[in-house]
């Protein structure tokens, strides 16, 4: 009789979105996965504050939640954002949408989408979750990992595992391991834009302050504020402000001021009184970008998310790159039949080019979101672009529709957008040339026709 291979272990450090959300496809894979999450269970707390409250949510999550089947609560509880909505210092507003008629991105909560992911994770009897486990030192070669449990020193955990996988946030430990190795390559990233999270009440009658289903943008050049509609009627408000600015509004007078000359039609909806308490209450938290490469030790251990590739949150993609990791990892694991050490090298491999084209549009998006919303010209090749997108829908694609309504790779995205402008830019040129030539023969011609006359 044949005896039964024993099930591999796999270790998922981090239970976040990504890590919530590679459980539930190891666990369709059948191996035995146990997941390790420094934090309490967030299901059984109120909301944790600190972390931005909703995500803008697109194609690529969406298709990643779905090939699992754990795409319900984005779908149920994501509200749709048709277009940007952009307020102008004289509080007039102007919606540009985000591509044609029908695609939308959605604004999902956090909190709400982790929970929903971890209790997917569990129904699979495959999977143990382990809160208050905070990984603290590891053998990267053996895939052994130590963890101090219940903020208690005195109560350690040693686990073996045949395939670790590091999701554990832009701060990774397992990251910070992989440092020492030879032959790894890290770059970081802060920019000097910090950001501060206010909340817009639900007005008077319990509907939203604002039209919901657009994602609001506030550009001002070099800062701006951005606000996307949450399940209970109020908006999360996104204030991204350099660090000095920050620190120059210490007094209630210095902020309202400030929201007053910049923001005063958001001023109005929100109120002075609540305005400043949700300033002085919530944090100013830091951005970061970064890029390191390989991702993986032997077939050992693997990073994903954030850990591999955090990035600034101006396109909205960290999430749905996160995700996106996981499909593309599962996708191997079908190609290589489950073998660790081939799908590893193959995902660092292929996987890198990719999420390194994400982390350097998102810091395009950086000045894009801010200050080109604005341009004139900007906004005449964006309308230029769906129109050759509407005459040609396969061969001109918006840089926007390719990273947000399509799974065409990050890096191809790039290529095909410098193409895209290469050949518009050209066929200006050309037009430009010939309508001048045109302009001089008919000079010509008409001056020829006039001195016959005289
Ligand atoms: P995380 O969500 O950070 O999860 C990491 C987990 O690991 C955490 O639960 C942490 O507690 C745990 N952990 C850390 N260290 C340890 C340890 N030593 N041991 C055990 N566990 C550990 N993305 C979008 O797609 N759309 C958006 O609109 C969007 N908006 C954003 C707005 C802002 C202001 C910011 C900052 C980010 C935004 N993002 C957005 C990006 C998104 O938040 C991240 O890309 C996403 O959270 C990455 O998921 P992750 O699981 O890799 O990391």
């Amino acid at each position: 009789m044949q005896e039964d291979k024993p099930t591999k272990k796999v270790a998922v450090v981090g239970g976040g979105l990504a890590g919530a959300l590679m459980a539930v496809y190891m666990a369709k894979r059948g191996f035995k996965v146990d997941v390790y999450e420094a934090r309490k269970d967030p299901r059984s707390e109120a909301t944790i504050r600190g972390r931005s409250v909703n995500l803008a949510f697109s194609v690529r999550g969406i298709e990643s939640l779905k090939a699992v089947g754990a795409d319900d609560s984005v779908r149920e509880l994501g509200i749709p954002m048709n277009a940007r909505m952009i307020h102008s210092h004289n509080g007039r507003t102007t919606p540009i949408p985000y591509g044609k008629k029908g695609q939308f991105l959605l604004s999902v909560e956090r909190q709400k989408l982790n929970k929903d992911l971890l209790s997917v994770a569990e129904t699979y009897p495959g999977v143990d979750l382990h809160f208050e486990h905070k990984l603290i030192a590891s053998d990267l070669e053996r895939g052994h990992l130590s963890f101090r449990r219940n903020g208690n020193d005195d109560q350690r955990l040693e686990v073996d595992a045949d395939l670790v996988i590091g999701s554990d946030g832009a701060y990774s430990t397992i990251r910070r391991e992989l440092l020492r190795r030879p032959r790894f390559d890290f770059s970081q990233e802060y920019i000097p834009h910090g950001y501060k999270e206010l909340c817009l009440a639900p007005t008077k009658d319990g509907e939203f302050a604002m039209a919901v289903n657009y994602l609001h943008i506030w550009p001002r050049q070099t800062f701006m504020m951005i606000a996307l509609p949450n399940q209970d009627k109020s908006f999360t408000c996104t204030l991204f402000l350099p660090f000095e600015e920050f620190d120059k509004m210490k007094t209630k007078e210095a902020v309202l001021d400030f929201f007053q000359a910049e923001f005063p039609d958001f001023l109005a909806l929100m109120g002075e009184e609540n305005l400043v308490e949700e300033y002085f209450r919530n944090p100013v938290a830091p951005m970061i970008s970064v890029k390191c490469h390989p991702y993986h030790v032997r077939d050992k251990v693997v990073i994903i998310g954030d850990a591999a590739h955090a990035m600034v949150p101006f396109y909205g993609q960290g999430t749905n790159c996160a995700f996106e990791d996981c499909l593309v990892f599962d996708g191997l694991l079908e190609k290589h039949s489950n073998d660790f050490g081939a799908v590893l090298a193959e995902y660092s491999r292929t996987r890198n080019k990719d999420v390194e084209a994400m982390c350097d549009l998102a810091m395009y998006n950086y000045i894009e979101m801010r200050a080109l919303v604005t341009s004139p010209v900007f906004l005449m090749k964006k309308k230029l672009f769906n129109f050759l997108h509407w005459i040609m829908p396969n061969t001109f694609i918006p840089l926007y529709t390719m990273v947000s309504f399509s799974q065409i790779p990050y890096h191809t995205v790039i290529e095909r957008s410098h193409w895209q402008d290469k050949v518009v830019w050209r066929a200006a040129v050309a037009t430009a040339v010939v309508t001048g030539i045109g302009a001089i023969i008919t000079a010509l011609r008409i001056t020829k026709k006039d001195l016959k006359l005289f």
